[in-house]
């Protein structure tokens, strides 16, 4: 096998705590028990072991607490570890920076606090499941001889083909602008669609095929496009979602999906060990998003 990482990044958010998010190669054979860590070295001193078992996320918060310099820099990377046959890999490394905190731009702050407060006024809240793209592969619909996903309702990979489907639940919260309802004939009956376009602070990240569950409802949204639709140079502020209501006999309805959604806030906010899942008096639980967005500028 070979090097399974492909992005590593790190944002300082506001609070000074960091923000690690990767990316790994999908569409690799990865074995069903791969272990990730993360490692963390201050600048010039050894690497240390910051938190293990993270193969089920896709990010890491790093908050500990720093009561001595608080600008100083650090370093992350990833280690994987393939305990059949003793191979490790690790990543890039990554540089936390210190000149990405603060003072940030009043401008893109405006941006943000204004659609905060439209969220607050009329928006809806809910939970993002990000689609996993790489991983271990579905044991059970998974064709091993030429390796391709062969049932879209499997209720263990939830039809990505990926063991667990998706990464736990993170919190994000839209505001509905356009609602569309169709109806069309099929062999059912008439069924009805819908297709909703919402905007959202872009922290988590979106992606195309990423599911959005309404609180009050317990509606679930497939993304079909995340565009920006503000940004601040290279930063994504804002959001445009287009989404599709997902019906209520598909897969996504079922136990798996609701576990997923229940464990909510998976470890965007949670410096613990990601394995102790977060509970929802969790003090971490952010303030403001767009202390996030704005730590990355
Ligand atoms: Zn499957």
């Amino acid at each position: 096998m070979a090097s399974p990482f492909t992005s590593l990044s790190c944002v300082v958010r506001h609070d000074n705590a960091r923000v690690l998010s990767w990316t790994m190669k999908p569409g690799v054979d990865y074995p069903a028990n791969f272990i990730l860590r993360v490692e963390n070295s201050r600048a010039g001193g050894p690497w240390e072991l910051l938190a293990d078992n993270v193969q089920d996320y896709c990010c890491y918060v790093d908050n500990r607490r720093r009561n001595y310099n608080k600008r100083l820099n650090e370093c992350y990377r990833l280690r994987m570890i393939l305990p059949d046959s003793n191979e490790e890999f690790v990543s890039d490394i990554v540089d936390a920076g210190n000149h990405k905190a603060y003072p940030y731009s009043a401008d893109a702050e405006n941006i943000l606090k204004n659609i905060e407060a439209a969220i607050k006024v009329s928006g809806c809240t809910g939970r993002l499941l990000k689609k996993r793209i790489w991983g271990v592969r579905c044991p059970l619909c998974t064709d091993f001889a030429n390796q391709a996903t062969v049932n879209e309702h499997c209720p263990r990979c939830l039809g990505t083909g990926i063991d667990g489907g998706y990464f736990p639940g993170i919190d994000l919260d839209i505001i509905k602008d356009q609602i569309q309802v169709s109806e069309s004939p099929s062999e059912l009956g008439y069924l009805q669609g819908e297709t909703v376009q919402a905007r959202c602070i872009a922290y988590p990240w979106v992606s195309k095929g990423d599911v959005w569950v309404e609180d009050i409802t317990n509606n679930r949204y497939v993304i079909a496009a995340a565009t920006p639709s503000s940004s601040y140079k290279q930063t994504h502020l804002v959001y445009t979602l287009q989404m599709h209501k997902v019906e209520l006999a598909d897969v996504l309805h079922t136990n798996p999906a609701n576990n997923l959604v229940a464990m909510k806030t998976g470890t965007w906010e949670d410096g613990k060990l990601p394995p102790e899942l977060p509970d929802d008096t969790n003090p971490n639980r952010r303030p403001n998003a767009w202390d996030d967005v704005l730590s990355g500028l």
